[in-house]
């Protein structure tokens, strides 16, 4: 299965994502991998992002939910598990092709995370509160995001996938989840 999501052993999370030539961002190839990434991510049950390496792709590409800004919004928000599978389905995936981080505010915080590449464990990792990140989107268009939050910290987070890191590299308190 091509859209199936890497574990954290597969080599691939650890390479550096190779950039887009911009011309070929509107591509057939490029947009079957978008596809397959919007596919793999609304069938994780608790994902609200995934890079291109964690489907095997090692291309600089990840897609953030509207569900991460969503939250921010709305952060007494909480959905029952029916409600959440609905929206699930509904979320747009927003996409950042090429992405920089070009600015990260010197204020940090601990923040709970976890990774559809890493099942089972959940740490604290620190991550600037406010960042900017520079992006081509999927028709090839120039993006600038400020973000804070949620949807900061998923920016930070997957900037790291294309760069070969996952979370367990800098996070504390790492826990595993028992099984059930
Ligand atoms: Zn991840």
């Amino acid at each position: 299965m091509q859209n199936k999501i890497v574990q954290k052993t597969d080599p691939v999370l650890r390479r550096r994502a190779e950039e887009i030539p911009p011309d070929q961002i509107k591509s057939r190839k490029i947009k079957d991998i978008i596809h397959k990434m919007s596919s793999a991510l609304r069938a994780s049950s608790n994902g609200i992002g995934l890079a291109a390496p964690q489907i095997g792709i090692p291309l600089a590409i990840f897609m953030v939910s509207e569900e991460a800004i969503a939250v921010k919004k709305e952060p007494d928000i909480t959905y029952n598990e029916e409600e959440k599978e609905k929206q699930r389905k509904i979320w747009k995936h927003f996409v950042f092709i090429n992405p920089r981080l070009i600015k990260s505010s010197r204020k940090k915080e601990l923040l709970p995370e976890g990774c559809l590449s890493v099942d089972g464990i959940f740490g604290q990792v620190r991550r600037a509160k406010q960042v900017t990140v520079e992006a081509l989107d999927e028709n090839g268009k120039k993006l600038r995001v400020g973000a804070s939050g949620l949807f900061a910290q998923v920016l930070q987070h997957e900037t790291d996938h294309l760069n070969g890191v996952l979370f367990i590299d800098k996070a504390e308190n790492l826990e595993k989840l028992p099984n059930e």
